[in-house]
């Protein structure tokens, strides 16, 4: 499954719907980003004008922003960005040789 595909995702047991955007085409609603999520809204916009390895960074940082803000846990931007490159970073070199099973 390609990351573009997902559109519905659960974070901390609550459903979030992702949205896949061209970032060319919608300048002011990204507002100079690749992405936004609401975790009041539970939605997830993703920028898809960008490299694949991109994408998953981006989808990994909202998903952080999300995450964070559910627990309260006031991560500075600079620390949420460190965070998804570093787990991008693991998934990208590591996903062939995970496999979830029961
Ligand atoms: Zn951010």
């Amino acid at each position: 499954m390609k990351i573009e595909e997902i559109n519905k995702i659960k974070i901390l047991g609550k459903p979030y719907k992702v949205v896949w955007m061209d970032g060319d085409k919608n300048v002011d609603f990204f507002e100079g980003k690749l992405g936004k999520s609401n975790h009041i809204l539970q939605i997830i916009y993703i920028d898809d004008a960008c490299a694949d390895e991109q994408k998953i960074d981006t989808f990994i940082h909202e998903v952080l922003h999300c995450i964070i803000d559910n627990l309260d846990l006031r991560l500075e931007e600079k620390q949420v960005h460190a965070l998804a490159c570093a787990i991008t970073s693991f998934i990208l070199e590591n996903a062939k040789n995970i496999v979830f099973t029961d």
